[in-house]
């Protein structure tokens, strides 16, 4: 016998433990089977009460995000700039966040026309199929050196029937430049946490070669400015998602690599988030 708990009960007794009420409706309807979009379903039929099995699933969907687990790999997807993802562990969980990145990329990118457009480090594939998404004329890679992350973005790109070519890749090092030609656009939301940062052990779901990058948290960047300027057309642009406190770092190696017109961008939280710029024409 299990206690029959109502809808309502449920997402009640989810948040009296701390639960956002978004994430505890959205674990919910995952336990139910149901889309997690139809958040009003819940509402109409709060007091529906749980079957033994939808009772387990529940269970186990909550100790989970108790444990600090992403929403998103409980629930295996996540919403991106419109797209819905399929994520799991061996990704990072994309943010909010980066969409102030694929914003900033859009607006770099002319409406018409056929750009190249590299994604460095690109996860669960969210940066790079949403700009194939949004620029259906552009040819857009995507690289990683993680397998089983281009395995999960690989399958994103075949569900969602977006065209986005994959390469495994440690940063700009097997791209063969000859094959691809320069790009007009390369973004990358690397990892940028400093080792032994505390935020991390908040992280700890989530690997940690997407996360951590040397004692400043910057050391996947330097490779990345220092590598791109080989790999850009003339004028085009190098956007980097970096931490809340590196935009003054970012915009001074950008600088110091040659580009040109550097300057950041703030993300949702206000916080200059993005430093970009553009290689000298
Ligand atoms: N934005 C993530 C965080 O600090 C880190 C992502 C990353 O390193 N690219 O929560």
């Amino acid at each position: 016998m299990h206690n029959a708990a109502t809808v309502d009960q449920c997402l009640r007794h989810a948040q009296s433990l701390g639960l956002a009420r978004v994430d505890a409706q959205m674990l919910l309807l995952h336990s139910l089977q149901r889309p997690l979009h139809e958040r009003a379903w819940l509402l109409a039929h709060d007091s529906d009460t749980l079957t033994a099995a939808q009772s387990t699933a529940w269970q186990d969907a909550l100790q989970r995000r108790l444990s600090g687990e992403p929403v998103a790999y409980i629930t295996g997807r996540k919403d991106f700039f419109g797209l819905s993802l399929a994520v799991d562990a061996r990704v990072l969980d994309p943010r909010p966040d980066t969409e102030t990145l694929v914003e900033w990329a859009l607006d770099c990118l002319p409406e018409t026309g056929t750009p190249r457009i590299l994604d460095l480090g690109t996860g669960s594939g969210a940066v790079a199929l949403a700009l194939q998404h949004k620029r259906p004329n552009a040819t857009v890679w995507a690289v990683d050196a993680s397998e089983d992350a281009l395995a999960v973005a690989r399958a994103n790109a075949t569900r969602l029937h977006l065209g986005v070519q994959f390469i495994a890749s440690n940063w700009l090092k097997a791209v063969d430049v000859q094959g691809t030609g320069r790009f007009e656009l390369i973004v990358s939301n690397p990892p940028y946490v400093a080792e032994g940062d505390p935020h991390l052990a908040a992280l700890r779901h989530e690997p940690l070669q997407a996360l951590t990058s040397g004692s400043d948290g910057l050391d996947d960047i330097r490779q990345i400015i220092a590598q791109a300027p080989a790999f850009l057309a003339p004028g085009g642009w190098l956007l980097l998602e970096h931490g809340w406190d590196q935009a003054a770092a970012v915009q001074a190696l950008l600088g110091e690599a040659g580009f040109v017109q550097v300057q950041s961008r703030r993300d949702l939280g206000g916080m200059a988030r993005c430093t970009g710029a553009a290689w000298p024409v």
